[in-house]
């Protein structure tokens, strides 16, 4: 292909296209891509790119997966939607049954939706109404400062407030944030919960990692002994895996670092192999059980038009049978003893603090004379040089990252590693960077 076809692509784009977290201003033209194949995607000019940051962390298998895509077409000359309202079908029950024994033994139903953020909403409104149900007075929430649960108004307003939510401050419902969990707050924020805990109707969290607050992370000891505090004062706990889920912190999910267990659980992302969208929200029986009545006010009255749709069903049976198969739980393995490895290495790299890594995810912080936050102008001049050596990488502010598919062999791991390194080095002596953008605050 040529240039001449790129850019009228870009140009066209352009003219009618509003894209997502994006200064359309500023921004530079899109890359049009026009096809996948595993761990890569392919311009139009044929160059080809690892795509290092899970085309923002759903895809699992790689790109075009051909099993997922023969089970979807298969499904789609069968079935392709039908109301979930008075009527179901073999891929949404399969599915569910498939979910509920991978989880923790008390999730017992499935509620589905379209997105991470309707993945939130359900389990929020599935906490309010239970309370509401069972004739308490109990509206506080509880949530981690930096969290992030997703765009729309009630999952923003359980997400920390940042420049994101400034126009909508407020329009956003009342949340208590509390600092993460560690060894030495763990004290002080059981005595915080202590005096809400009677108006409280949920805790919410991502479990081990705050995906976009720039993969912040904590242990899971620490978030047991919260939970199991939340579970002596009765706060419903709803458990955020539409990150962490489905192999990405080196187990199935966050709940399998964990002893205690949540009331319920958000899945999106991952949870179609990155193929199609799709929210689901599990919960307890007990939280089921409060909207049985013969009382038609206690029903959840909650639902989107794709409910359960058969197509993502079966794109997400599809990419579990794979994630189980025993060279994809082997190859989660090798990638998280890779990150291990490069993680000492970076650890001695002068340009590099905070290094960390759980599972599959790798972060680490280059070291500038700005304030680590999202608009941190070095991540733009670092996602600028990586596209340039085939590699999306797509930092948060000065926060790099990287969360592979689980196909990126051991080769193109070490790739990505190198050129980061050698990145790192031609940046070395320049770690000045102007600023000018709007800080986080
Ligand atoms: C991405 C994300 C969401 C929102 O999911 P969308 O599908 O983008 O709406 C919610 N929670 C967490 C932890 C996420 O990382």
């Amino acid at each position: 292909m040529n240039t001449l076809i790129q850019s009228l692509l870009a140009e066209r784009d352009k003219n009618v296209n509003w894209h997502p977290y994006t200064q359309m201003k500023t921004a530079g033209d899109a890359i049009p891509i026009v096809r996948g194949k595993g761990v890569y995607l392919f311009d139009d000019e044929g160059k080809k790119y690892i795509d290092a940051v899970s085309s923002w962390w759903v895809t699992l298998h790689g790109h075009a997966h051909p099993y997922i895509a023969e089970r979807v077409y298969q499904q789609l000359t069968t079935l392709e939607q039908v109301i979930f309202a008075g009527f179901t079908h073999e891929p949404a029950v399969q599915l569910s049954e498939n979910l509920l024994n991978l989880l923790p033994k008390n999730q017992k139903k499935v509620f589905y939706s379209d997105n991470g953020s309707t993945a939130v909403e359900a389990a929020l409104k599935m906490c309010i109404q239970y309370a509401y149900n069972s004739g308490k007075e109990k509206t506080k929430i509880l949530a981690f400062k930096n969290a992030y649960h997703g765009d729309t108004f009630g999952a923003m307003s359980v997400s920390g407030r940042s420049v994101w939510t400034k126009p909508f401050g407020s329009m956003l419902f009342e949340v208590v944030f509390i600092d993460t969990p560690n060894a030495e707050n763990l004290e002080s924020l059981k005595i915080q919960i202590s005096e809400i805990a009677e108006e409280t109707a949920c805790f919410i969290y991502e479990p081990l990692v705050q995906g976009a607050a720039g993969m912040l992370m904590y242990e899971a000891e620490h978030l047991d002994e919260l939970m199991k505090f939340c579970r002596s004062k009765e706060i419903l706990m709803i458990q955020d895996e539409v990150f962490t889920g489905f192999g990405r912190t080196g187990k199935l999910f966050a709940a399998n670092h964990l002893a205690e267990i949540p009331d319920i659980m958000c899945f999106s992302k991952g949870l179609t192999g990155g193929t199609m969208p799709m929210g689901i929200t599990t919960c307890s029986q007990e939280i089921f059980n409060a909207f049985l009545s013969d009382d038609k006010y206690k029903t959840l009255f909650h639902g989107h038009s794709f409910t359960a749709n058969p197509l993502a069903c079966t794109a997400a049976l599809a990419s579990m049978e794979l994630l189980l198969q025993e060279e994809t739980l082997a190859a989660i393995d090798r990638i998280s003893r890779q990150h291990s490895d490069f993680t000492d290495i970076l650890e001695q790299h002068p340009n590099v603090e905070n290094v960390r890594q759980t599972g599959t995810i790798l972060a680490f912080e280059l070291k500038t004379d700005q304030h680590t936050s999202y608009f941190n102008e070095v991540g733009k001049v670092l996602y600028d040089e990586f596209l340039q050596r085939g590699i999306i990488m797509r930092p948060l502010g000065n926060v790099m990252y990287l969360v592979p598919p689980y196909c990126i062999t051991a080769e193109e791991l070490d790739f990505t590693y190198r050129n980061i390194l050698e990145v790192l080095d031609t940046f070395k002596n320049q770690v000045h960077f102007p600023i000018h953008a709007a800080g986080q605050e």
